[in-house]
């Protein structure tokens, strides 16, 4: 075993590294089992319009509760199920989840994180239509966060998997934008719905004359092209009203609501009898 993994040689020089290697290797046997031992749960955080606060609809935002480990973070475990496709399954549930949830809320709309290895994947547009056909929600109401990771790879084939995602009737956000490498030829060319800046710009958007100048191009960007802006993370007031100045139509943050559960969700939304609708 320890000639396997290589784990006697590392032991010698650096004892930290077998640990975190053992600590993953756990975690990802673990992971295989989560869904069946529903460990994973969704929560929703509020995405509201800037103009009048009024909720349009919740980010689905999985989280794993580890029967020992405690609460894990989609920023730990993420990674490591798409490190071992275990991202397929989850990712599906995730979507088969969250649409059965959303399919009570009245006409609000639901935004559910997807890897660029699901993108990738051969059944991914399948895999959606199964979701949507199960819980009867309006595909419309569907919009799908995809970082621009997804569009580096393989650009033709990510493309038509748009494209028919798209003729669905689904909608496609851009996820963390102005993180990497997305460019106005990126979002033009996929043909996003919606732009969400990722909240490290949104941070210093009250103080800080560059953030405000690059959160006017991305938001004269969106508009020229049709494209909604979304800010992610914004956390108070001022924030909020320099937003709304800038003309950025949505936003999302812990002043609106952190990520919380689908009935405390129902709540804030002033939804009514969920599971009959
Ligand atoms: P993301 O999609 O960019 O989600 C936004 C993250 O910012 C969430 O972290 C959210 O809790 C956090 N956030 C929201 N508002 C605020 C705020 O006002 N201040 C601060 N400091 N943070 C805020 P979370 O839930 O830990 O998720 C992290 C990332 O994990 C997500 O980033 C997304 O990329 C990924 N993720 C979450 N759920 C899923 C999933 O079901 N599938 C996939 N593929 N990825 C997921
Ligand atoms: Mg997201
Ligand atoms: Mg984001
Ligand atoms: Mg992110």
């Amino acid at each position: 075993q320890a000639k396997a993994d290589g784990g006697g040689c590392l032991r010698v020089f650096e004892p930290g590294m077998d640990e975190k290697l053992r600590t993953r290797r756990a975690l990802t046997a673990d992971l295989r089992q989560a869904v069946e031992r529903q460990e994973l749960t969704i929560l929703f955080q509020p995405q509201v319009s800037t103009a009048t606060r009024r909720i349009k609809g919740a980010e689905a935002l999985l989280r794993w509760y580890h029967p020992t480990r405690g609460l894990i973070g989609p920023d730990t475990f993420i990674p490591l199920a798409e490190e071992t496709g275990l991202i397929v399954p989850i990712g599906a549930w995730v979507l088969e989840e969250a649409c059965q949830i959303a399919r009570g809320w009245q006409g609000l709309n639901l935004a559910v994180n997807v890897s660029p290895i699901q993108v990738r994947q051969v059944g991914f547009v399948a895999t959606v239509e199964r979701a949507l056909a199960h819980s009867g929600l309006p595909p419309e109401r569907l919009e799908l966060e995809i970082t621009e990771a997804a569009m580096l790879a393989n650009t033709a084939d990510t493309l038509a998997v748009l494209s028919r995602l798209r003729s669905l009737g689904v909608r496609l956000a851009m996820d963390d934008f102005g993180t990497g490498y997305s460019s106005l030829a990126t979002l033009q060319r996929f043909r996003f719905d919606k732009i969400k800046v990722d909240r490290s710009f949104i941070r210093h958007v009250e103080n800080d004359p560059k953030a405000i100048a690059l959160l006017r191009a991305v938001i004269a960007m969106g508009s020229a092209l049709d494209v909604i802006t979304n800010a992610e993370g914004v956390e108070d007031e001022g924030q909020l009203s320099m937003l709304r100045a800038e003309g950025c139509e949505e936003a999302q943050g812990f002043l609106f609501g952190r990520p919380m559960s689908a009935a405390e969700f129902q709540v804030q939304a002033g939804l009514q009898d969920v599971q009959a609708a």
